[in-house]
């Protein structure tokens, strides 16, 4: 058993979300001043698994039953005054729960290792809270589903931070912003980097690619953040063993996605959407998470000459 709320100081409490907040420990180790707010939050999960995130310098780090703890979370037990010996217990122990699935895991991380998909684990933007009502609104105005681990900001502009993770580990973000000013997103992000990985379930036989990281999150599909799939990419979305469907915005950029996907040999969907309907998270916000993907799987296709012709009558209509 690995407790680590008995590691945490005295002084903490509880919110309604789940966090237990104290003051941060992080913050003065990175060149800010003493955190006195308890900006520091620890969500425990199951099987004594938390994860950490410092709302005031952006520091995060978790940890998982049956892995080895990370250099971040080492660090940050290690700036909660919990002694050396003590980590390499946690340690120890963590590892004794290692399960088919860690082992899996592991030669998978082999794999991924050899194949150069591995990412570096990434803090998040400093000044964050938790999200607030509007921000709230915003989210389920978009069909969107609120058990993500999204932030607020508010400071230089208010926006939604988006937490980018890999193998449940953070590695990059995007911050939606909620003015009407552009640029609406600016994100951190590492090249080769496919959001949604860790929506997928291991029983699913088919991954569905989309552009954008709310076509991702309205239907955990996996989004490659661009108009177009990069060899990076493609090797991150082959490892995963799945039948991929690419589903592009129907606009002029979404086009060149259909071409790169026939390229790779992938089926693509582009299904006769409601006027007004441009990308998958229109579509979820009109038709339903499940609507949309009925309207998804039907209009599958596999074989070239059909996909063309489909682009085709999309580009006319694009055209008028
Ligand atoms: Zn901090």
């Amino acid at each position: 058993m690995i407790d680590v709320v008995s590691f945490l100081p005295g002084k903490r409490k509880q919110t309604a979300s789940g966090w237990i907040s104290f003051n941060a420990p992080c913050c003065i180790h990175r060149g800010d001043s003493q955190d006195k707010r308890q900006r520091g939050g620890i969500k425990p999960g199951t099987d004594s698994s938390w994860s950490f995130h410092c709302f005031n310098c952006g520091y995060t780090a978790s940890f998982v039953l049956g892995r080895t703890l990370t250099f971040k979370a080492r660090k940050l037990l290690e700036w909660m005054n919990v002694p050396q010996e003590e980590i390499e217990r946690i340690n120890l122990e963590s590892l004794k729960h290692k399960s088919i699935e860690g082992l899996l895991g592991e030669r998978q991380e082999i794999v991924n290792r050899l194949q150069n998909i591995e990412f570096e684990d990434r803090d998040l933007p400093a000044e964050t809270q938790e999200l607030n009502e509007f921000a709230k609104e915003y989210l389920q105005n978009r069909c969107v589903p609120l058990d993500y681990p999204f932030l607020y900001k508010t400071m230089p502009r208010r926006g939604i931070v988006i937490p980018f993770t890999h193998d449940n580990q953070v590695v990059g973000h995007t911050t939606r912003f909620l003015d009407d000013r552009t640029p609406r997103y600016i994100q951190d992000i590492q090249p080769g980097y496919v959001f949604g990985t860790d929506l997928q379930k291991s029983n699913w036989q088919t991954a569905i690619v989309v552009e954008g990281v709310f076509d991702a999150l309205s239907i955990n599909g996996l989004a490659v953040l661009h108009a177009e799939i990069n060899d990076a990419q493609v090797r991150l979305i082959r490892s995963l063993g799945r039948e991929v469907i690419v589903v592009p915005d129907q606009d002029a950029a979404g086009m060149k996605l259909v071409d790169r996907a026939v390229e790779l040999g992938w089926s693509v969907s582009m299904p006769d959407w409601p006027a007004g309907v441009k990308d998958v998270n229109d579509a979820v916000i009109q038709l339903g998470r499940l609507g949309a993907l009925l309207t998804i799987m039907q209009a599958r296709e596999t074989s070239k000459i059909k996909i063309e012709l489909r682009k085709k009558q999309l580009v006319k209509r694009l055209r008028t």
